[in-house]
């Protein structure tokens, strides 16, 4: 990450610990945020890695010597720290977690006073600081000064009910199984569940850092045994998230596990039920299923390129109230616009509960998409050639260039074709309304894809 005289990939600082990712480099990262945030107040936490512990001392080190207050949270979920910037009306956040990467790797996220994660501008800004200046330590009567603020958990669980009817949902008495990957869902979830009148089944939810359980992304091939307990204990839901607690995954009283998109597209429909012509932020890389349910309930699309920090940006541009993506990330503007796995639980819930309808009904009302993907590798310094080779070739039909190339059909199937933006490949994301049609649109565009990498090889 450091030999590219970039920190900052789609989702933070990410690295291997003791590896990229050193406690030198996080004192120096710590001092240069400091100095970003010039003598602000800045709440600290963390997520449930091994390593976390020791990177919150190290950043926590350079913030002081740079003269930023720490308010020490300790370890919590990604949005309740979130939450927890705006409520305690701080200047920022800087939150030590690798999201759902492997064990191994640990990262940091910074979060403005909006809550919302910086934007790419003032990370440019942390990285001139990192890469060119030198660091201005404070003088020894002006350090930073370190304090806990115990309740960040609480505060975040009670303003997730004030979003929903806390009542009605009680009442159904929800047999809920939680998946908590190991990590800081587990802080969290089943007491908001519990407090919601649920039963709550509760399955990798001691904090362990190895993620012992499952890898923690929430990949519906990670979620086998979630699947198989809700289905085992009889439960109405499942819901599995990935290591910071900002993604969620849903799974049906059948046990059946669903994309991201799928229940995205649920929270969206009764969104629009009740408040017409809204603005609906996704990135390029969701269903058309997004589209048919704002088409269908008179909201308005808002297409951006992948990535959760650009849905943020774009829903605060934009004022919009409810955002989301294909990966189980829902963000709900009424609570606070970046992705939350325990609003997006309190929110489905209570969809179940004022529709007095199963997950598996309420899912199966919605329009019907079979979905296909694959991967191409290309060499990173091809991509762009490779992209404008094939928007050449695609220009006489309808499509998107927001982030690589979507193409869209008459018969409502379409093709996004990306660079992906951390490994050498190319990755395709066909939907049709067969799952032949979705095949057959795959297999073609990863033929033309290969041969234009060939004839650039060459
Ligand atoms: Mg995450």
């Amino acid at each position: 990450m450091l030999d590219s005289k970039r920190l900052f990939g789609t989702n933070g600082i990410r690295g291997i610990v003791n590896r990229e990712l050193t406690t030198e480099i996080a004192i120096k990262i710590g001092s240069v945020i400091g100095a970003f945030f010039q003598h602000g107040n800045l709440i600290v936490g963390y997520d449930a890695r091994t390593s976390s512990p020791m990177l919150a001392k190290a950043i926590i080190a350079g913030l002081n010597a740079t003269g930023c207050n720490v308010l020490l949270a300790g370890m919590a979920p990604t949005p309740a720290l979130q939450y927890a910037v705006k409520n305690r009306k701080t200047d920022g956040a800087v939150i030590i977690t690798a999201s759902h990467n492997p064990p191994k790797y640990n990262g940091i996220k910074v979060v403005w006073n909006d809550g919302i994660e910086l934007s790419r501008k003032q990370e440019i800004d942390i990285e001139n600081k990192f890469f060119n200046e030198k660091i201005r330590y404070t003088e020894w009567n002006n350090l930073g000064t370190i304090r806990d603020i115990p309740g960040v958990i609480d505060d975040y669980i009670e303003a997730i009910k004030e979003h929903v009817d806390s009542a009605r949902i009680e009442k159904k008495g929800y047999h809920v199984v939680v998946d908590a990957a190991n990590s800081v869902a587990s802080l969290a979830a089943p007491r908001l569940l519990r407090e919601l009148g649920c039963k709550v089944t509760s399955i990798n939810a001691n904090i362990d850092g190895t993620f012992p359980g499952r890898p923690p992304e929430p990949r519906p091939e990670n979620l086998e045994d979630c699947a198989l307990i809700v289905k085992a204990v009889g439960a109405d839901l499942g819901v599995a998230y990935d290591g910071d607690a900002d993604r969620s995954i849903f799974v049906d009283e059948n046990g059946k596990i669903y994309w991201g998109d799928k229940t995205f597209a649920l929270v969206e429909k009764y969104f629009l039920k009740r408040n017409p012509s809204e603005k609906i932020i996704t990135p390029v890389s969701s269903s058309t299923l997004i589209k048919d349910i704002a088409d269908s309930y008179k909201g308005e699309i808002v297409w951006t390129k992948v990535g959760s920090i650009t849905v943020s940006q774009t829903m605060k541009r934009l004022k919009a109230k409810l955002g989301g993506e294909e990966n189980g990330g829902i963000f709900y503007g009424p609570h606070q616009s970046v992705r939350d796995g325990a609003m997006a639980t309190a929110l489905i819930l209570n969809i179940m509960a004022t529709t007095d309808k199963k997950l598996s009904k309420l899912l199966g009302e919605l329009p019907k998409y079979f979905i296909e993907k694959r991967k191409v590798e290309c060499q990173n310094k091809l991509k762009e050639r490779v992209l404008e080779k094939l928007i050449e070739q695609v220009s006489r039909l309808n499509i998107n260039t927001i982030d690589g190339v979507k193409i869209l059909f008459k018969d409502k199937s379409a093709i996004l074709i990306r660079p992906s933006g951390t490994e050498p490949i190319y990755r395709l994301y066909a939907e049709a309304k067969t799952e032949s049609k979705a095949l057959q649109l795959v297999q073609e565009y990863t033929l033309k894809l290969k041969r234009i990498i060939d004839s650039l090889n060459n």
